[in-house]
């Protein structure tokens, strides 16, 4: 399969002047169309609008403009690909990281040590030591990880420490997403009998633990729980230094999670609105006399990001009109297995990527995967989709594409960037699909014969 060759890469950087100007999702489909990025040979792929990015990031900084230390990193699970990254390293951002694969694809990215922050909730003795070594920041997840960053803290390690507290505010609209509930995995249980002395008392005997960090949840928290739990680790923080006598919590890591309006192309609630929250809560939170961490992740990428994907065939069965589509499970798999909580805006395009004229009709837009729940959307009403047609999974540009499920043994799909470009759009390869081969060997192709010389193989008869 010979894959397509973008015009032009990359999309930004290089001799001529960037230019500023949006590509609408429309625009970048009906090119990406004619280019052959989506199309016969390619049945789906992700793409990232550059300046979206850029724009987003902006908004982000700007929101925060008066508050004196600011570092904005980026959730790498978000989306974590690696040109991304390298996209949000180069606007100053950091990059916060959940596991060892997350900090290596930071690190390719070529974010600053001092500029990520490990976060995972299950940090292995051997990761505590290679962030302590390498001098990224960490927040403990519990006491007990606490006590092997005492065993493992280098004399001179440049790292910022904290601790992750549990508010137990309560949870939103999406229990998955609510990480601030009183049973929640996360953190110390500040509201369980006794924790709250014991986190002072740990601060109190470690100097150099500076940091309190608080992730009160994601898509589907209300601002004001939001704001509510990180009011509550403020106070914490004010506590803790009123019972050392001496300012030694000097940041606090506020998290990410500001929801994404998944209904249409409005972005609410936006950063300013977050901040406004925050400063009604608390109003010392951000003036200025602690550092301030941010952790954002979808509401950096979501909007700045769609699923392209061909539809196969189109049928009928009992009543119910079936688009078979590339788009499925393996894309999409949260809107998948919960589509109430997970919806998602699709649009129709023709075979030559213009919006699709046809009389709208009530239709169930199904993905490729082997079982009967591969629905990205149901009883939807759209223009008539037929065979080769396109369909646009919107707002995918955080935790859709850019993490596949490989169930079904289904490729990973290429994801592009694109921007405007002379007077067109322009493409870049962030990631190329998965090629077949490529699935055969990570399903184990070098050692093919493994099973068949073992004791317990069954002999042949
Ligand atoms: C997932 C996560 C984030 C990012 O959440 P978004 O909802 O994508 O903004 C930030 N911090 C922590 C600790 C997380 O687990």
């Amino acid at each position: 399969m010979s894959s397509p060759s973008p015009s032009s890469a990359p999309v930004a950087g290089g001799a001529a002047a960037p230019c500023t100007s949006r590509v609408s999702v429309a625009e970048a489909v009906r090119e990406a169309v004619a280019q052959g990025l989506v199309g016969a040979g390619e049945p789906a792929a992700g793409f990232v609008d550059v300046q979206g990015v850029r724009d987003t990031v902006d908004d982000l900084h700007r929101a925060f403009a008066h508050v004196p230390r600011v570092l904005h990193t980026f959730a790498a699970k978000a989306c974590s690909l690696v040109p991304v990254l390298r996209l949000l390293a180069e606007t100053g951002m950091g990059c916060e990281v959940a596991s060892p694969g997350e900090l290596r694809v930071a690190l390719d990215a070529g974010f600053p040590c001092d500029r990520i922050v490990l976060d995972s909730p299950a940090k292995t003795r051997q990761e505590i030591a290679e962030a302590l070594a390498l001098g990224v920041s960490l927040n403990a997840d519990n006491l007990d990880e606490l006590r092997r960053v005492d065993a493992l803290r280098p004399p001179h390690s440049t790292s910022v420490l904290g601790l992750r507290v549990n508010p137990q505010v309560g949870g939103g609209a999406i229990g998955a997403m609510s990480t601030a509930t009183a049973g929640s995995k996360f953190g110390v249980a500040l509201r369980d009998p006794g924790a709250r002395r014991q986190v002072v008392e740990a601060f109190a005997a470690r100097p150099w633990l500076t940091r309190l960090h608080a992730h009160v949840g994601s898509q589907g928290c209300p601002l004001e729980l939001i704001a509510a739990g990180l009011a509550a680790a403020h106070h914490l923080a004010e506590e803790i230094n009123a019972r050392v006598g001496r300012r030694q919590v000097t940041s606090l890591d506020l998290g990410g999670g500001l929801p994404v309006n998944f209904a249409d192309d409005t972005v609410s609630p936006t950063y300013p609105e977050y901040v406004a929250a925050l400063e009604a809560a608390e109003p010392a939170l951000l003036d200025g006399r602690y550092a301030v961490v941010t952790e954002f992740g979808r509401s950096l990428l979501a909007k700045n990001g769609f699923i392209a994907a061909r539809v196969e065939y189109v049928k009928e069965a009992g009543g119910r009109r079936i688009a078979l589509t590339h788009a499925g499970a393996h894309l999409a798999t949260r809107t998948v297995f919960m589509p109430e909580s997970w919806p998602l805006r699709v649009s129709a395009f023709a075979p030559d990527g213009r919006p699709k004229q046809a009389p709208p009709v009530r239709q169930d837009v199904a993905g490729p995967c082997c079982f009967a729940g591969d629905v990205v959307a149901h009883d939807r009403e759209l223009p008539e989709l037929s065979e080769d047609d396109v369909v646009v999974l919107h707002d995918t540009g955080a935790y859709y594409f850019s993490t596949p499920w490989s169930y079904n043994s289904f490729p990973r799909p290429a994801v592009y960037g694109y921007a405007a470009h002379r007077d067109g759009v322009g493409f870049a390869v962030v990631r190329s699909a998965q090629s077949v081969q490529e699935i055969s060997r990570e399903s184990g192709l070098d050692q093919a014969d493994a099973l068949l010389a073992t004791g317990t193989a069954p002999s042949p008869t």
